[in-house]
């Protein structure tokens, strides 16, 4: 879709629109937003809209702080609500990639960087990266002072109907707006576990998919609060249950060809192979971006349908990487570690370096394993060559510090502030204590 000033000025003059919602995304994954009146609409599409970059997070410091959105036209969209302000109105947006006074593109932000990486995909000869995302959610409910609770609003389990699924509404609002914005939307079904979601739509370029994923999460919150309900997609909001994954289905394309699958549409292709070499060989490093909260680690145990080892497999979703069965054009890698709460524009950066390289040495994939990892102790795990994802963030944090492809796909501003940030919210943890450590402790010393 080409979208033109011309066409955006039409658009505000034929549909009441009032406000323009400015969006770009800081490191840890946040949209953030300015909105301004369709007055200024002539600067917006200059590029000339100023914001104070030292209050983002890991931006700039105070002395450097102006910085310009140059908006990406081709997100245009107009949200499909009106304001309940006196005289109802529509809200627009438009996604912003961030510049300095000077000019010069801003190497903190995460979608820019990711358009730094896609190049490298282009010199090999590939035109497209594409991602299907499958983010996981669960509505709560909120108590009587309208604060968040951790009580889920139904019982229901996998694929469930009503009464059990009473969220079902709320899932058919969400998905009708998503359709409204022009998601083109797959499935929508209750998750295995009480209370949880998923609602998966057609896959698209990187950059394209990164932005669908921000504004469904918006989407999905805020019509979640019109049915009384939050939708977090914190990663493990539960103990003793399923947490919520962000499967990130990737392939890579040379003009209308997936270069996953061979010529006769059913066999892994030398380049899938490859990628999945390099995913595994920097699975480590990784880490820290496709699960980059302390809370991410309580996902990846073992018995929660979350992967714990590194290593591929076909229709086993205990490793972390999953070929699905569907071939020709669908061919494509699960990357099932990812979760939620991680920035998408950094995991597919990532993601992508590490396959890239995998491509690049022409690595060879170890063979794929059929069992279930979760039965396999220490030793066996050994003999197989199999190696755990990291168990914390703390470990996560480090194996990053020692990737320095990774950080290479960070870029040395992300990555300088991005460790910072989370080095700091492991010592915060590490300091709290905890109700666990109450109910064990208390009476018994
Ligand atoms: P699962 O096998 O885990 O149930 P789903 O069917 O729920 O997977 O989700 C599949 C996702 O993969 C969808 O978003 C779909 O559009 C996407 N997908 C399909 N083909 C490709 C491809 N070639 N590259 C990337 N994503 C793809
Ligand atoms: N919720 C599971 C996870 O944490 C995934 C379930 C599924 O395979 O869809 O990744
Ligand atoms: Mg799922
Ligand atoms: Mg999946």
């Amino acid at each position: 879709r080409q979208v033109s000033p011309e066409m955006i000025k039409n658009d505000i003059k034929e549909q009441n629109i009032q406000f323009l919602r400015l969006m770009f995304t800081d490191i840890l994954g946040t949209i953030k937003n300015v909105e301004v009146p369709v007055s200024q609409i002539d600067k917006v599409l200059d590029g000339q809209m100023m914001f104070d970059g030292c209050s983002i997070e890991g931006f700039v410091r105070i002395s450097e702080s102006d910085m310009y959105l140059k908006p990406d036209l081709n997100t245009w969209l107009i949200f499909p609500w009106e304001t309940e302000t006196s005289t109802p109105a529509k809200v627009a947006r438009l996604i912003c990639d961030v510049y300095h006074a000077n000019g010069k593109v801003f190497k903190g932000d995460p979608r820019g960087n990711l358009k730094r990486v896609l190049k490298e995909a282009e010199e090999l000869g590939f035109t497209e990266f594409n991602l299907g995302p499958e983010p996981e959610f669960f509505l709560l409910k909120f108590d009587e002072d309208g604060k968040v609770t951790d009580t889920l609003n139904d019982n229901g389990g996998y694929f469930d109907l009503a009464p059990n699924d009473l969220a079902e509404n709320c899932r058919r609002d969400i998905v009708l707006e998503l359709q409204a914005l022009g998601f083109e939307i797959e499935a929508s079904h209750h998750e295995a576990a009480p209370g949880q979601h998923e609602i998966d739509w057609q896959y698209a370029g990187a950059i394209e998919a990164c932005d669908n994923i921000q504004t469904f999460k918006l989407i999905v919150k805020t019509v979640a609060r019109k049915h009384n309900l939050h939708a977090t997609f914190m990663p493990k909001p539960i103990e003793g249950i399923n947490g919520s994954g962000m499967h990130m289905n990737v392939s890579l394309f040379k003009g209308e060809e997936n270069a996953f699958v061979d010529e006769d549409g059913e066999t892994l292709s030398i380049d899938a192979g490859h990628f999945i070499a390099g995913l595994i060989d920097h699975a480590m490093g990784l880490t820290a971006i496709t699960n980059p909260i302390v809370n991410s680690y309580k996902r990846l145990i073992p018995g929660f349908e979350a992967p714990t080892s590194i290593a591929w497999s076909g229709q086993n979703r205990t490793p972390m990487i999953r070929i699905p069965s569907s071939r020709g054009k669908s061919t494509r890698i699960e990357v099932r570690s990812v979760d939620p709460s991680a920035n998408p524009y950094l995991a597919m950066a990532c993601i992508l370096k590490a396959g890239l390289q995998g491509i690049k040495d022409k690595m060879e994939a170890p063979q794929p394993k059929n069992q279930n990892m979760y039965d396999l102790n220490e030793k066996e795990l050994e003999e197989e060559g199999i190696k755990q994802l990291p168990s914390t963030l703390k470990e996560a944090i480090n194996e990053l510090k020692a990737s320095p492809l990774m950080q290479d796909a960070l870029g040395d501003h992300i990555y300088t502030h991005f460790v910072k940030m989370k080095e700091l919210e492991w010592k915060e943890y590490s300091a709290s204590v905890s109700e666990w450590e109450k109910d064990r402790y208390l009476e018994l010393y």
